[in-house]
């Protein structure tokens, strides 16, 4: 046992990243120092220093058996995007060397011309480039080494998900250094959001994957009546694996070691065919990076063992989608965690004003935090009968309720003893981490020492969700600490400033059963917004609060902010257009033939009983309902075929086109795919023309 975990300590686990240790190991003293500083403190790197880190980078790109190099970028079309070039430059006399200089490596020229840019490329030339971004480690990768970077058009506008996360993180450490200050914290040198996302996906055999052209163009199945077992037996979660499950995730694991990733947990998850890893957190930006590699992986490998690897927020209906839960704090440079209550009045105080800070921006902020999950393919989950809601709410658990319910109201209520409880001076009770009352339902939990984000969509970046959550709490963090630093009496400040904010958003506090009717109806009470659909949750974007918080920190300018209000109109419709097409071309090709092959057999059926005098009304009954249900598919799939047409002829303004897919497209999508079932619970099953849901969720 010591022997594997040491081989898997030196030998396998980021053993193709450009680490702390091989820096420390292979780079001259002084360029060591000056690189640790920039990246420490987030300094502009010098070129001296990055000529000489090239030089070291490339040698041991070399010896890892890399032969390009490629500055990798985060496009906002929410994967990541890579353009290879070799090391070699050819000699005068005919021979080539590996050369990779210190420009190469902070700088790279890729045409922006074809990324999603949301109108902002009207106003600027095609060109873009890619900036090393020395906080997140280079690796080597099928024989290339990656440079992580970020992507700006060449007036500086940022083009993709990473300069505005790097840009959050920067404002969040800045405002919440103020606070830190104040508490008399004399060294911190910057503070750092930190990050655990959980992915959950799916499992399917890759020749059943290959026989559906909805999984192959859209990811989820748009057909598929459901099987006769589903979840409900709950023998899916937790249960053992398959071997070929086993063998996926040990070797998923392996590789993810080997890139730095920190593949830690792994199970079955709800549904079945559905399970999830959980890596160890780390700081956003890398966390980031690492989920990116992480869903690229899973495919690779699951390939390797034939199978699909599906991360669609909603591969299936009728059992449970897919997330991504969003593990966040905030820590220290001394790595001491800022949501963690602490166990003196000191620190619980702090702890108090960083958790004010995070109700209230989750309260004021709950619009655009609902827009930064919204997707066509999350919007199966939220807001459609499945956990978590589009409702934006958070959990604080009952203890640390009654903890905020006796601040605001100045009462202790516990144990009878009637002392108040007065910030930074008596001590909270001790909060218990893993309580049984862990509420699964909520959009935003807090559990113990860290807050949980459920609402995140499985297969979409987590740059983008953070980043608004970084930036609406340094918000809130700059408003209570502009009233701390004026404060004459410090910790009355601190008492005042957090009791008026638990006042003033308990609102956004909810424990209950976040699926349930009257949490709707109570949460409306509220005032809380339901945005329920990718079309109602877009337009906060351009909210002018929300416009102006990203810009008082640095995050998005107002063009950045409409761009990318635009691009995800468009990635709404583009998707749903690619749903809607898939559909017609599977029914008219696939579905209609076969059941109009069956129509012929059963009516060969009815003429063959009629003409031997037999009693033919069932098979005249069967006939009737085929007959009725081809033609309904038919003349559905012709609609839709024309509305899509009809709708990108007349293309106008955005949120309109969007507004006609949900509401015209979507509901004959649906009607489309309830014939289509039907016939499947129909048709003999040896002329059904693919894969079914049982082939699809059973046979792994
Ligand atoms: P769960 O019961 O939800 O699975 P875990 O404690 O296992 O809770 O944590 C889930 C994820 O949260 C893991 O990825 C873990 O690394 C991450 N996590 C734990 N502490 C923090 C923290 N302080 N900041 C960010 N993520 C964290
Ligand atoms: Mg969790």
């Amino acid at each position: 046992m010591e022997k594997c975990i040491e081989e898997i300590g030196s030998g396998m686990f980021g053993s193709s990243v450009f680490n702390e240790s091989v820096m420390q190991e292979r780079l001259p003293k002084a360029t060591y120092k000056k690189l640790k500083k920039t990246i420490s403190e987030g300094l502009p790197l010098d070129q001296d220093v990055a000529e000489v880190v090239a030089c070291v980078l490339k040698d041991w790109a070399v010896e890892k058996g890399a032969t390009h190099y490629t500055h990798w970028f985060q496009p906002m079309t929410g994967i990541t995007a890579e353009k290879h070039d070799s090391f070699i430059s050819p000699t005068d006399d005919g021979r080539a060397i590996m050369e990779f200089s210190g420009k190469e490596l902070i700088k790279g020229e890729p045409d922006a011309s074809s990324f999603p840019s949301g109108g902002l490329r009207a106003t600027f030339e095609a060109r873009g480039y890619t900036a090393w971004d020395c906080t997140s480690p280079a690796f080597v990768k099928d024989g290339t080494l990656y440079i992580p970077t970020a992507f700006c058009s060449y007036t500086g506008e940022a083009l993709d998900l990473k300069t505005p996360l790097l840009k959050s993180m920067e404002a969040i450490s800045k405002q919440a250094l103020r606070i830190l200050r104040l508490f008399g914290d004399t060294t911190s040198k910057k503070v750092v959001t930190t990050m655990g996302p959980e992915q959950e996906y799916f499992l399917v055999d890759k020749e059943y994957f290959l026989k559906r052209k909805d999984l192959i163009y859209t990811g989820r199945t748009l057909f598929g009546a459901k099987p006769p077992k589903g979840q409900e037996l709950e023998d899916h979660y937790f249960g053992n694996l398959k071997q070929r499950v086993s063998d996926f995730m040990h070797d998923l694991d392996v590789e993810l070691w080997k890139l730095g990733v920190t593949a830690k947990t792994k199970h079955n998850e709800v549904a079945p065919a559905q399970h999830e890893m959980a890596p160890v957190f780390g700081t956003t930006n890398i966390a980031t990076d690492h989920n990116q590699l992480t869903m690229e992986i899973m495919k690779k490998v699951a390939d390797k063992h034939g199978l699909a690897c599906l991360l669609h927020e909603k591969p299936f209906a009728g059992v449970n989608g897919s997330g991504k839960h969003n593990n966040w704090s905030m820590s220290t440079s001394d790595g001491k965690n800022l949501l963690d209550p602490g166990k003196t009045p000191v620190d619980n105080a702090q702890f108090l004003v960083f958790l004010a800070a995070t109700i209230k921006a989750v309260d004021e902020y709950a619009d655009l935090l609902r827009s930064s999950v919204a997707t066509a393919g999350n919007d199966h989950r939220l807001g459609a009968n499945e956990a978590p809601p589009a409702i934006m709410s958070i959990f604080l658990g009952e203890e640390l309720t009654n903890v905020i319910e006796q601040i605001e109201t100045g009462v202790a209520k516990n144990n009878g003893n009637s002392r108040t409880l007065e910030i930074g001076v008596t001590t909270l009770p001790v909060l218990p981490k893993d309580t049984t009352d862990r509420n699964r339902t909520s959009p935003f939990a807090f559990t113990g020492n860290k807050f949980e984000f459920r609402s995140v969509g499985s297969s979409q970046s987590i740059a983008a969700p953070n980043f608004v959550v970084n930036t609406i709490v340094a918000e809130t963090l700059s408003q209570i600490a502009d009233r701390l630093e004026k404060a004459s009496d410090f910790q009355a400040e601190v008492n005042a400033v957090v009791k008026e904010i638990f006042k003033n958003h308990k609102r956004i506090i909810f424990n209950g059963n976040n699926y349930s009717e009257e949490w709707v109806a109570e949460a409306a009470r509220r005032g809380l917004p339901n945005l329920k659909s990718t079309v109602d949750a877009i337009p906060a974007l351009i909210a002018d609060k929300n416009i102006k918080v990203f810009e008082k920190h640095g995050v998005l300018t107002p063009t950045e902010s409409q761009s990318r209000y635009e691009i995800q109109l468009e990635g709404y419709v583009k998707t749903v257009r690619i749903e809607a097409l898939t559909m017609v071309e599977m029914v008219k090709r696939q579905i209609l033939p076969a059941s109009m092959s069956y129509v012929k057999q059963v009516a060969d059926t009815v003429a063959s009983l009629n003409a031997a005098g037999a009693d033919s009304k069932s098979a005249k009954g069967a006939l009737d309902k085929l007959v009725a249900l081809t033609s309904s598919l038919s003349a559905n799939a012709d609609t839709l075929s024309d509305l899509v047409d009809h709708l990108d002829d007349h293309t106008g303004e955005s949120l309109e086109h969007a507004k006609a897919y949900k509401e015209k497209v979507i509901p004959l999508m649906d009607s489309l795919r309830a014939d289509a079932d039907k016939l499947e619970t129909m048709v003999d099953a040896n002329l059904w023309p693919m894969p079914t849901y049982g082939d699809l969720l059973f046979k792994v």
